[in-house]
């Protein structure tokens, strides 16, 4: 098992989820790619007879509010998720032909974050991707 699934799963008992065979087993189909997933492509990772769709679904949005995963969205409107690594909150670059991609440590979302707060508004969260040619596609 990662180290990401092991924090993962130390993460989940902290909210006090059950960490379960199947939520054990989406953690680690989502550790074993460094490209975020759809919860369909989530779902076709995992050992046959893990759990149906609409149960993966529902297991990443628990590990998305419970703060394990990040969540994406690709052009086309897809959500997408990732585990949060040791260095926590990024970003992803995604080529729009090959689909491959980066990850970005950088964000800006502080600053519209602060400017969110001059709105009044509270609980903030954001998502920002950014999308292109990779190299091999450009
Ligand atoms: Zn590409
Ligand atoms: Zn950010």
């Amino acid at each position: 098992m990662s180290d990401d699934v092991m924090h993962a799963i130390e993460a989940l008992r902290e909210k006090g989820l059950r960490v379960t065979e199947q939520r054990k087993a989406i953690l680690e189909a989502l550790a074993c790619t460094d490209s975020p997933r759809s919860a369909e492509e989530t779902f076709s990772a995992l050992p046959a007879d893990t759990c149906d769709l609409v149960t993966a679904y529902r297991c990443l949005e628990q590990f998305e509010k419970a703060g394990v995963v990040e969540r994406g969205v690709r052009e086309n409107g897809t959500k997408v998720y990732c585990l949060k690594d040791e260095h926590g909150h990024h970003h992803h670059l995604t080529c729009r032909k090959c689909g491959c991609t980066e990850k970005i440590d950088l964000c800006m979302g502080d600053e519209l974050e602060e400017a969110a707060v001059g709105f009044g508004y509270t609980e903030l969260s954001h998502v920002m991707e950014v999308f292109g040619l990779c190299p091999s596609c450009g």
